[in-house]
């Protein structure tokens, strides 16, 4: 039945582990995926989902089915932390928010919902560049993805005039994705003053913003000061959709712990959405996974837990931080003539290198580094062991 079924290409990121995992020498660096390792290379449990997990099993818990829209006490410390205590929004209850499969899956819902809701078209604006999922979560909901201009090769940071100019140009009643903060691939975001023109534009060009919150307190190590674009497009009075995320921040990947939400204008309408939300989500999956959830809500809603695992996410944010300057104070000290000033000023889990896929290939097959062709390295793969290896082999390939 399947003959005419054609093989698919690998995925980009899941290919270059296996090719990585296939390599013989000890001093290689996988700088691929994005998943946070400790100082040491290996994956980091947070001490306080640890705490967490031993207070659930403690409660003996059943396995019962979570409602369609997932654990009510999840969705709704999931959007506090989003949109902060005193979100009017919240107050009101005009939220429609409902759990879901991690970051992805609260993206994919999204993308359901807008599909068969938005009035205003199938549109979608990203960012150029955007992280890889994006187009095909939206296409695969029926969505069109087009592009602004967002990264400018020549200064490995934000183009914010382009942006502005092609934000300018977007038909109105247009969705427009947008990174609340440490935007993949690029580690490059708007500045506060920035975020306020672009909030103000999009107000204007009556375009609907879907942000995708993927790094709460990851980037900076604040998880208010991460908030801070959807929380200043909640003051100056947008609606809005709200992809999270607890992957990064929680180091919960493969729990699939997220949450999405409509910002609606009202309870009424928060309501109607949340009902059709659900009609959505009942073919797709029945109800999401609960134990992920369980670990968020004992984290969110105990204060100790809460004040260490704010801890846990300062100390993860933290080592890239100081990494990226061990990086970049590295390959000056090697005698790199470039400029790697971006290395610094980029955050969050990735630094969009400049490297060319020529630079990159070489990498590669020199140095058994592995990475993106768009010269995308995981900085959280990036650890005082490793880090004179991979500036050596940057600095090589570079000069
Ligand atoms: N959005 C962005 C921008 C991301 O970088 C990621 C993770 N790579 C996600 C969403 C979703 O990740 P997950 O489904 O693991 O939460």
């Amino acid at each position: 039945w399947f003959s005419g079924v054609q093989m698919g290409p690998p995925d980009a990121i899941l290919g270059i582990t296996e090719a990585f995992k296939k390599d013989k020498n000890e001093k290689k660096i996988n700088l691929g995926a994005g998943t946070y390792r400790d100082d040491n290379g290996n994956p980091f449990v947070l001490p306080s989902v640890r705490k967490a997990e031993e207070k659930i099993m403690a409660k003996k818990m059943n396995k019962e089915y979570a409602p369609i829209s997932g654990i009510p006490e999840f969705t709704d410390l999931a959007i506090k932390i989003a949109l902060g205590d005193d979100s009017p929004n919240l107050q009101k209850k005009s939220n429609a928010t409902v759990q879901a499969i991690s970051g992805t899956g609260s993206l994919r819902i999204g993308a359901a919902f807008l599909s068969k809701f938005w009035p205003g078209g199938k549109d979608i604006y990203m960012p150029s560049p955007t992280w890889g999922n994006h187009v095909p979560v939206f296409v695969h909901s029926g969505m069109t993805p087009k592009t602004y201009r967002y990264y400018d090769p020549k200064t490995c940071g934000f183009d914010f005039n382009g942006c502005m100019e092609d934000i300018r140009k977007i038909p109105a009643k247009s969705v427009i994705l947008l990174h609340a903060c440490a935007h993949n691939p690029t580690g490059v975001d708007p500045k506060p003053e920035q975020w306020r023109e672009m909030c103000e534009v999009i107000k204007e060009k009556q375009l609907y913003p879907f942000f995708d919150m993927a790094y709460q307190g990851f980037a900076s190590g604040n998880c208010e000061k991460d908030a801070f674009a959807v929380r200043l497009f909640e003051k100056e009075g947008h609606q809005f959709c709200l992809a999270q995320s607890f992957a990064k921040n929680m180091g919960l990947y493969g729990e699939r712990a997220g949450a999405f939400s409509v910002i609606c204008q009202d309870k009424e309408e928060a309501e109607r959405v949340m009902s059709q939300v659900k009609i959505l989500i009942r073919p797709m999956y029945s109800n999401p996974p609960i134990h992920g959830a369980r670990i968020v809500t004992e984290i969110l809603s105990d204060p100790e837990l809460k004040k260490q695992w704010l801890v846990d996410v300062k100390q993860m944010a933290d080592r890239i931080i100081s990494i990226r300057k061990t990086l970049k104070d590295t390959l000056v000290k090697l005698g790199s003539q470039r400029s790697w000033d971006h290395i610094t000023d980029q955050i969050g889990m990735f630094c969009y290198t400049g490297m060319t896929p020529e630079n990159v290939a070489r990498l590669t097959k020199e140095y058994s580094i592995y990475l993106t062709k768009d010269g995308r390295i995981s900085m959280a793969g990036v650890t005082t062991k490793n880090v004179e290896h991979l500036a050596c082999g940057m600095h090589a390939v570079t000069k």
